[in-house]
């Protein structure tokens, strides 16, 4: 498939889990790719020589997506080495599980920070280089819309975030022909939410499917959303979570 000959896409969070499948799927569609880590340059580095292995261009950035400063230098760090930008994944993310009166202010400002200032700021970097057919495609969480147990609030509300700035932004790129689309993983067995982690079997027993998603499962459609079938997608909130929300 080369449906993103040509395109050029960042994905924050590209080192491991989902990210790192995302980054490898849109070089196989053809995109070259930018991605962004905090503290795993060697899995960054492997992510790269893997697109590279696909023919494609590929560079890893170091930017913690807590630093407003380091998202914004990533995006034109991914413009002045790869040329232009297409596509924006916004994933990079941080999970937390923790009785909410126990979450202090640092907690709460370190998480919003990385699961939602981060998005805004990307995207705002992005506006400015996106042309005509420009995607911003963010990764929630199906616990945005439904919680469905205690001790994620601050997680959820991050997450619930997400679906507002996703549908401003279809908003107000609308007119300038680019899309904006939230996809939703449910369980994805990643370092996140390791499959045989403590809370795994409950998580599979609350899943119609009766498994966990692989993070190939959240890249497929990103690539739908990032390619032609995404046209005349924006706006949306897409669940990819084998019915957890169901
Ligand atoms: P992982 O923890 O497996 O991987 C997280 C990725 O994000 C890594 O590449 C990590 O890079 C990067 N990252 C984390 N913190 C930062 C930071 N401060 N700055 C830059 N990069 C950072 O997570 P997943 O792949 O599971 O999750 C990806 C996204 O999917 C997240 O937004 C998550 O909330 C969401 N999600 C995941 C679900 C799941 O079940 N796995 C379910 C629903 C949503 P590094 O290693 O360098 O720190």
């Amino acid at each position: 498939m080369s449906d993103l000959k040509g395109r050029v896409a960042l994905v924050t969070g590209g080192s491991r889990g989902i990210g790192a499948a995302t980054a490898l799927r849109l070089a196989r569609d053809g995109a070259d790719v930018a991605i962004t880590y905090a503290s795993s340059p060697d899995k960054a580095q492997a992510v790269v020589q893997s697109v590279q292995a696909l023919g494609r261009r590929a560079i890893a950035i170091h930017a913690d997506s807590a630093d407003a400063d380091a998202v914004t230098a990533a995006v034109e760090r991914t413009v002045a080495e790869l040329g232009r930008l297409d596509i924006l994944v916004n994933n990079a993310g941080v999970f937390s599980y923790k009785p909410f009166e126990q979450v202090s202010r640092e907690e709460y400002t370190a998480m919003m920070a990385i699961n939602v200032q981060a998005p805004f700021v990307a995207a705002q970097a992005a506006s400015r280089h996106l042309a005509s057919g420009g995607r911003i495609i963010t990764i929630g969480s199906c616990l945005g819309e439904r919680v469905g147990g205690p001790n994620m609030a601050l997680y959820s509300a991050s997450k619930a975030a997400v679906i507002g700035l996703a549908k401003g932004l279809a908003q107000d790129l609308g007119p300038r022909g680019i899309t904006s689309n939230v996809v939703q993983p449910g369980p994805i067995d990643t370092d996140m939410n390791p499959a045989d982690g403590e809370g795994a079997d409950a998580q599979r027993q609350g899943l119609p499917l009766r498994r966990y998603g692989r993070s190939e499962d959240i890249a497929a459609m990103v690539a739908h959303l990032a390619g032609p079938a995404g046209d005349f997608i924006t706006g949306a909130v897409i669940s990819v979570d084998g019915g957890f929300s169901a």
